[in-house]
């Protein structure tokens, strides 16, 4: 049995960032009820079989929440679902609400992995993407942080933004290697349906960035981390890993243990409005809500907006979609024996135009997207389904 993972979604933020499709609202307000509320559905919430090895506080802002309510989650989150105490437990920090003593103090609550929102060092990027924070206070939150004795530190970046060019993508990554990082995110920005900056390119208050330059920073991004010796293991996500940097909070490896459960159907709990579970074969979600959440814990019902059984086909091609996101690809193997299938009888024609194109390569019992492919790992996933 894997160990299991629980996320919990903090849903406030300070201000919504435009290209942002992920739940989170600015009435602050509602923080105590919200945290009564969770809780709540700590205790109620189901358990899944086997113990809990990461437990990551995502959202929305965590960082928003004062010292002592992430200190209670924490420690309610080892009562209720008995987290292994060599745990990856990870904070989502946005760099305009953090200071030292915040830092420290969530150090001392059992945090032991600290992901960083910095998305650009860039002025004018950070201004086109509506953040709250400027290039000195994500310099500074950084600095903070290891000040803290936060040793295992994940910066998220983006790129593919409008006007950006190749050397300033450079300067970013180079800025942000410069902090000697256990792990980067890197993800190209995406239009969201229903997001302010989706509507802006409609009305084109800007044009973005022409496909064939956002390639060539992908690129861009693989060759240059990969020289300063940053693994990518999944499209957006690359580990730190060099042998000079010690890992003296226990940890095997800089990837993120708990988004690689995501990855490879190890199942999940996620508590917060929206956060979404999977116990296989069921997935289920919260409401996404705040006050609906509330709602529903205050008269003791657990607030689940929907719950499905993966039918063996779904399985099937979020397995193959989960696989490739992942450089180490897919088990061909496992895939052929859970699902009762010859991959690569089934596929001889598709992979092999793919490998001489080379988007794709097959070895032994692995089936994974050269660096390259991964651009195209939408289509591609298309082509095995
Ligand atoms: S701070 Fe993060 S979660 Fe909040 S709106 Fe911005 S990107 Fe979204």
């Amino acid at each position: 049995m894997m160990n299991a993972g629980l996320y919990i979604h903090i849903p406030f933020c300070l201000k919504k960032c435009p290209y942002c499709d992920f739940f989170s609202i600015t009435d602050l307000s509602l923080q105590p009820r919200f945290l009564d509320a969770l809780t709540v559905e700590m205790h109620m919430a189901p358990k899944a079989d086997g113990v809990f090895d990461t437990l990551y506080i995502g959202g929305g802002t965590p960082s928003v929440l004062d010292i002592k309510a992430i200190d209670k989650i924490i420690e309610t989150a080892h009562r209720c679902f008995g987290i292994l105490s060599s745990a990856e437990i990870t904070l989502e920090v946005n760099p305009g609400t953090v200071n030292l003593e915040k830092l420290t103090e969530y150090r001392r609550s059992g945090v032991n992995r600290l992901n960083i929102g910095i998305q650009s060092f860039n002025s004018a990027n950070l201004g086109f993407l509506g953040r709250i924070h400027s290039v000195k206070d994500a310099e500074t939150a950084v600095k903070w942080a290891q000040k803290a004795g936060f040793e295992n530190i994940g910066l998220d970046l983006i790129y593919g933004i409008p006007a950006q060019t190749k050397a300033s993508w450079i300067k970013d990554l180079q800025s942000a290697v410069d902090f000697l990082p256990r792990h980067l995110s890197c993800y190209m920005l995406s239009f969201e349906p229903g997001t302010p900056m989706h509507n802006d390119l409609q009305n084109r208050v800007f044009m973005p960035l022409p496909e064939h330059q956002v390639c060539d920073l992908y690129e861009t991004t693989v060759a240059f981390l990969s020289a300063h010796h940053f693994v990518q293991y999944e499209i957006s996500n690359f580990a730190h890993e060099g042998v000079s940097r010690s890992n003296s909070q226990g940890f095997q490896s800089n990837r993120s243990r708990h988004n690689m459960k995501y990855w490879n159907f190890v199942p999940y709990i996620g508590l917060g409005p929206s956060a979404h579970s999977f116990i296989e074969p069921q997935r289920f979600w919260n409401h996404s809500s705040v006050k609906k959440y509330i709602r529903e814990l205050s008269s003791g019902k657990l607030p689940r907006a929907q719950a499905e059984s993966l039918t063996r086909e779904q399985f099937m091609m979020e397995a193959i979609y989960l696989g490739l996101r992942q450089t180490k690809g897919m088990v061909v193997d496992a895939l052929d024996k859970k699902f009762d299938v010859n991959f690569k009888a089934m596929h001889a024609e598709t992979i092999a135009d793919l490998e001489e194109k080379g988007l794709v390569k097959f070895s032994q019992n692995r089936c994974a997207l050269t660096p390259k492919g991964m651009l195209f790992l939408d289509s591609i996933a298309v082509q095995f389904l």
